[in-house]
């Protein structure tokens, strides 16, 4: 149990004896002030000691590193959490927007070889409240950057549909206590169709990432094993479900690695997933991690496959790559920072 874990009514409890009111005020400190009950100075100062040493209002995380890149617009935190397990978040900003990258397990156990949170493993998921302060930690910060805390993504280290109910209690907190609307909060998943169906029936309309690297079944195995268990005719039906449910966009992510998925069929078999669908394609060169052979495509190959994607009338994005320099950008997320990651065998990927 940790302050962000806690819901108003068990609030109510840790405050017993105190006036009616006082737990709203604590509330209100923790979701709209963003400071911790001990530093709020119109409580009393005997209840702010009380408070300050009550182990259920102690804080999820400790920050073990701090780290900033490109200018200091991009930020990263290692945080180490009550047991030892290690996660990391990352805040980014950009001229109209500030978006923080949350993780939502520390490790994954999706097996994706590319990834640096694959390639580690799994420790645990993470307990709501250990999220949604993830998100109050980037919130404070765009605060005293004289910002504010626009957009939040599911695209740290876990897959968020495997902690589907603590997931979803975050996206439910940050949306009624924190004030993000739906559309500024982004679930990315690598293809969990159950929690896909599940998210349909959800009453808030999300935004869905799905992270697609390939579009036929042959490579998508090899590349993301879960793909064997849910494979694209699947995966299409369910994300057409969202879009008819949720009324909004999808989207495709697709890290493009040089020889792997980067060829002309290989766009036109996207434009074959993407169009049907309208998802919007974005694009990135994957990111080097340690236990991965392959490269990403070149910056020139990224722009002749946009280019492709574009004529055959699908919308793309290419995305700038952020934080590159202190491993925080896509899939870099390794927990104990890159210097602990365990390369995998290079054989292992048939690539
Ligand atoms: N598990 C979820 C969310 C976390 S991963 C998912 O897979 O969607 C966030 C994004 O980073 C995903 O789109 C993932 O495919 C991508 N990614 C993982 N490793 C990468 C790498 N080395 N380079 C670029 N993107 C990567
Ligand atoms: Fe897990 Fe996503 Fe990394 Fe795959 S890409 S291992 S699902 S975090």
């Amino acid at each position: 149990m940790s302050r962000y874990d806690l819901s108003l009514s068990d609030l109510g409890e840790v405050l017993a004896g105190e006036p009616p009111y006082r737990a709203r005020q604590v509330w209100a400190g923790l979701y709209h002030r963003l400071v911790p009950p001990a530093e709020l100075t119109d409580l009393p100062a005997t209840l702010r000691a009380r408070l300050g040493s009550d182990p259920r209002l102690t804080p999820a995380l400790t920050p073990s590193r701090e780290l900033s890149a490109d200018a200091g617009q991009t930020l990263k935190w290692l945080w180490s959490l009550s047991d030892g397990a290690a996660v990391e978040t990352v805040l980014m900003h950009y001229a109209s927007r500030s978006t923080v990258c949350v993780s939502s397990q520390a490790g994954c156990a999706m097996g994706c070889g590319f990834c640096a949170t694959g390639q580690a493993g799994f420790t645990r998921h993470l307990s709501t409240g250990e999220i949604v302060e993830q998100v109050v930690a980037a919130a404070r910060a765009c605060r005293q950057a004289g910002r504010r805390l626009s957009n939040v993504v599911f695209m740290g280290m876990g897959e968020p549909l495997a902690n589907y109910p603590r997931v979803w209690a975050a996206v439910e907190r940050i949306h009624d206590e924190l004030g993000l609307s739906a559309r500024h909060i982004t679930l990315s998943t690598v293809g969990l169709v159950p929690g896909v169906r599940r998210l349909s029936r959800e009453r808030l309309p999300v935004g869905l990432a799905v992270s697609l690297h390939a579009a036929n079944d042959s490579l998508r195995d090899r590349l993301l094993p879960i793909n064997r268990r849910w494979p694209l005719g699947v995966l299409m039906a369910a994300c057409e479900e969202y879009v008819a449910s949720s009324g909004r966009r999808l989207s495709f992510e697709w890290a493009l690695m040089d020889g792997v998925n980067d060829s002309r069929s290989d766009a036109a078999q996207l434009a074959g997933r993407a169009r049907p669908l309208r998802a919007h394609v974005n694009l990135i060169p994957l990111n080097p991690t340690p236990g991965w052979p392959a490269r990403g495509t070149p910056p020139a190959g990224v722009q002749q496959f946009a280019r492709e994607l574009r004529e055959l009338g699908v919308n793309v994005t290419v995305r700038r790559n952020r934080g590159l320099a202190i491993d925080a950008a896509c899939g870099q997320l390794a927990g104990a920072g890159s210097a602990g990651a365990h390369p995998v065998p290079l054989s292992r990927s048939g690539l």
